[in-house]
Formats: structure tokens, sequence, C-alpha cells
């Protein structure tokens, strides 16, 4: 038996719960569907097949599980951190034991290659494991004492807060955002992204499983404009964690305007590789591959424009379209496929559209550039060369499996072209001139730069984008930074003089 046959047995036992009963709301501890009836359904990008009816939430439910985070928050905050410590970490545990259902479910929902998505699972018990070790020292502040004052600081959590999370490597990313949430000591209403939500709803049995208290963590499916408005609106509600479009932060910016919540947002990329002729050339088409073609390009930490010098940009393009157009395009459950299907035919089409901009702008589609079958939203590892920094090609997020290859003639221009584009998440150099790497990172406008490597996460790092790619930092302790409040105590050390009002 082939490992996709396998795979797809073991898929149709893991989703017959969900195909038979659907995919409710979460809230207070008990599964319930919206008041109206109304349901949407999941279908996988692979055939178009239905996969369950979800419940489709709205201002009342939303409602409710404000509501229910608001009550559960007081005793969740006054638990000790060990106490939340242990939870967390049974958390992790029930994502190991769940890990191949995750990945399995995951990857038929979005389209993703499993081979990324066992890793991804994984890493979604790392953020757990990560954030639980680090709940008892959450709170801590300082001491910083004054002639009259002892002064301390400590952190208290925020309150309820909103996690509205992608459709692109949705397990992990809402673990990313869920867990330092929980660990700070904040309840969690999350609303996952409608195209693909079947992985957030078995987080959630396992948050369960593990003894979290009812109400700590509420899980409400629907639509962004209906139940992520009726969200980001809500009084009850004092932060959002957002991971998602830069025009949906816009957007939720000004929903969370009225009752002024702290926003922290994690946003789209046009990030470039630089690769310059004296650099390990092997290297670094292994890593610009990898970064732009894994994860169906649907990554928004995406080498998605190639800055290529021009000395050697011939050969390193003819490279890659060698390497291109053997990437391995197919069934996501198969363990040797590279990329997968796209998440959903308006996704497609919005990736296929830029096959014909190109050639309207003036570049050339030198692989892919079409789609790939009949059935299933595949389109070919797709590279365009022959383009210039100005092109729509080079300035817009595409979200798919398609590099844009620019010339440069030297460092100046190189960095000119890096920074001339709206977003700033991530950057990738490479170089063996270390004074140029220094100089070049100092210099390029983005919230993450590796040199001479692929984006390698480092949990206690900090993860965000600068410009129109994000609003604050995750990872170590820059996550309690958002989810917390900074509160300071003066005590009198003596009996100072204190100013006299009105005393004759
Ligand atoms: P999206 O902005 O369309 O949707 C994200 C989430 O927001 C979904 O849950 C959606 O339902 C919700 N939403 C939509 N409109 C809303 C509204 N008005 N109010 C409240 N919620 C609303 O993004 P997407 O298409 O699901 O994801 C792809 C995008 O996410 C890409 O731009 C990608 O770069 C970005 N992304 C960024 C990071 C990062 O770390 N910077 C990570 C992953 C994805």
């Amino acid at each position: 038996m082939s490992d996709l046959t396998s795979n797809l047995e073991k898929l149709s036992g893991y989703l017959e719960p969900f195909q038979s009963t659907g995919v409710s709301h979460h809230i207070n501890g008990k599964n319930l569907w919206s008041k109206s009836g109304d349901t949407f359904q999941s279908v996988s990008p692979v055939d178009e097949s239905f996969i369950c009816d979800v419940a489709k939430g709205g201002a009342e439910e939303i409602a409710l599980a404000s509501n229910a985070a608001k009550n559960a928050f007081p005793e969740w905050r006054d638990l000790t951190g060990t106490e939340r410590k242990k939870i967390l970490h049974k958390i992790a545990d029930g994502i190991v034991a769940r890990a191949e259902e995750i990945a399995l479910c995951e990857s038929w929902d979005t389209g993703q290659p499993i081979r990324f998505m066992a890793k991804a699972a994984i890493r979604g018990a790392e953020n757990f494991r990560f954030f639980a070790d680090r709940a008892p020292a959450a709170r801590d502040g300082q001491s910083l004492p004054s002639p009259t004052l002892m002064n301390v600081t400590t952190r208290v959590p925020i309150g309820p807060v909103a996690v509205i999370t992608p459709w692109n490597t949705p397990f992990m990313l809402s673990t990313w955002k869920i867990a330092p949430a929980l660990a700070a000591g904040c309840t969690v209403v999350h609303k996952p992204a409608e195209l693909s939500p079947v992985t957030a709803s078995i987080l959630m049995e396992i948050a369960k499983d593990a003894g979290l208290p009812d109400g700590v963590w509420n899980l409400v499916n629907g639509i962004g404009e209906e139940a992520g408005k009726a969200l980001c609106e809500h009084p009850d509600i004092k932060a959002i964690a957002f991971v998602g479009e830069s025009r949906t932060g816009s957007q939720i910016m000004k929903q969370g305007a009225d009752t002024l919540k702290r926003v922290h947002f994690e946003l789209g990329g046009k990030n470039p590789v630089v690769v310059f002729d004296d650099a390990d050339l092997d290297r670094a088409l292994d890593a610009a591959i990898f970064m732009i073609y894994s994860l169906n390009g649907e990554r928004c930490t995406s080498s998605s424009r190639l800055l290529v010098q021009d000395t050697i940009a011939d050969a390193f393009e003819a490279k890659l379209i060698e390497r291109v157009n053997a990437i391995k395009v197919g069934h996501p459950l198969d363990p040797a496929t590279e990329v997968g299907p796209l998440i959903h035919t308006a996704h497609f089409n919005k990736v296929s559209s830029y096959f014909d901009i190109a050639k309207t702008d003036g570049a050339t589609i030198a692989a892919g550039g079409a789609r790939d079958g009949d059935v299933g939203y595949f389109v070919k590892p797709t590279l365009f060369t022959n383009a210039t920094n100005d092109m729509r090609i080079a300035q817009e997020e595409i979200f798919g499996p398609v590099l844009t290859s620019i010339r440069f003639t030297d460092e100046d221009q190189a960095l000119q072209m890096a920074n001339d584009v709206n977003y700033g998440l991530t950057g990738y150099i490479w170089t063996n001139d270390l004074t140029r790497a220094l100089r070049f990172s100092d210099k390029l406008e983005a919230g993450m730069i590796w040199v001479n490597s692929e984006n390698v996460r480092h949990l206690p790092t900090p993860f965000g984008g600068v410009k129109a790619s994000g609003i604050g930092r995750d990872g170590g302790d820059w996550s309690f930074e958002f989810y917390m409040e900074q509160k300071h105590i003066g005590f009198a050390t003596g009996s100072h003089t204190i100013p006299k009002l009105g005393k004759l």
C-alpha cells in the first residue's frame, strides 16, 4: 500500500466524527451551534469535496463567548503560574498524541503537503511547552527604589483577548498566539479562518481533555466580516492578536478603535532574498527555493522576491529554472509531494491572475505560469524573470508558489530595491562578506533577517514585521509584553513630606 493510500485511509477515520456531527462552536466548555442555525461548508482544495458543515457564528455567539471569557478571567488570572504551566504541558502532550490526526486533517483542509504539516503539528506542541515553562515567571517585575519609595513593578494579564487566525498553517499559528495568552493568564476567544476550521476544533478538544477550565478558551467559527468584526468590537475583549492580510489588519484597527483595543498584527510580506556574487551559491539556491516553494508559497515569510547580482544572474536563474521544473506537485497527503493545491478557488484565481499581469508588465515566465491538472486548485511552481522592482509581481503579495527574479548591479541598488516595497517582514542575505552582511542588515527594512540561512525559527527571538507587515513582536518575553500590563506600585519607606494644600 502506498503512503498516500494509507494516509487517505487514516484520514477518513479521523474525519468521520467531523463529517457526521460537523464543527461547532465551543463556548464556556460546551459545543454549541449558532442560534440562527446558520452553517457553512468546508471543502478540500484537493478535489473540492465536502469535508464538513461548520457553525457560522455572529454577534450573538461572540457575545456569549466574550462573556464566558470575562467570567473565567479572574480565576484563571489568579491561578499560580505553576498550575497554568502544568495544564499547558498537558495540552502539548495531547497535541503530540494526536499529531498524526492533526497533520492529516490540516493537510486535507488546507492543501499543504503532509511533509510540512507533520512538522507543523509538533511545532504547535513546542509552542505550548515554550510558553508553559515561562508561565511561572510571567508576572515578575522589578524593584526600582527611590529615596522615599520602594517602587516595584509587576505584570498583570490584560484580560480576555481575541485571537484571529488565517488559513495558512492554521494549527501552528493558533498555538503560537493562544499558548502565550493562556500562559500570561489571559482568557481567549478564538476565531479561526473560515477556510480551514477543522484543526482548531481538534485543538479545543485537546485543551478540554487537558483540564482547561470552562470559559478560559472559547472557539467561535464564522466569517471574518461577521464573527471577526463582532469580536473586534466587543467591549469585554481587551486586545486583539491577529494574523492575516495587511488590509484586514487595517479594518480590524478601525473596528477596535471605539473600544480602544490593543492590537498585535502579523501581516503580509514581499520578502527579498538578496544573492551577492560572492555567496555560497548552491546553499543560496537551496534556501531561495525552499523559502518560496515550501508550504505552497502560502507563507508570510516566503522569499517571494529574488534580488540577484547581475554577474551571476544567468547561471543562477538557469539552475533555478531546472529545479523549479522538477518540484513535485501533487496530492498533499503523498509524502513525496512538495507543492499541493492552493487553499481556495478565489485564491487560485488571484495567484493565477499574476501570470497575465507578469506578461502584460513585460516580465518573462521562465517556469510554470499555468494551472496544474483539471481538478483542485493546483498551479505549477512559477518563476518570473526579466522583472523590475516596480512591477506588480515585485510589489504585491501573491501568496503562492511564485518567485519574481530581479537583477541588481551593486549593493546600493540591491538595498534600494529591497526596501522599495510596502512590506517589511523578513529579508534573507547571501554573501561571504561579513562586513557587507552587517551593513546591509542594518539598513534593510525588515523585522527579521537571516544571513546565509533560510528562516530558522528560534522561539526566544522576536517575530514580527515593520511597515505594512505588522505591529508588535511575538516570541520570548515579547508575547507577554502584549498580553500583559505593566503595573507600578510605590510603597513609602518613611514619612516623607507630603505637599499640603488648604492647610493654614
Ligand atoms: P485574512 O486577513 O483574509 O483573514 C485572516 C483572519 O481574519 C480570518 O480568520 C478571517 O476570517 C478574519 N477576518 C477577515 N476580515 C475580518 C474583519 N473585518 N474583522 C475581523 N476578522 C476578520 O488573511 P488570510 O487570507 O486568511 O491569510 C493570509 C494572509 O495572512 C497573508 O497576507 C499572509 O502573509 C498573512 N500571514 C502573516 C503571518 C505573519 O506572521 N506575519 C503569518 C501567516 C499569515
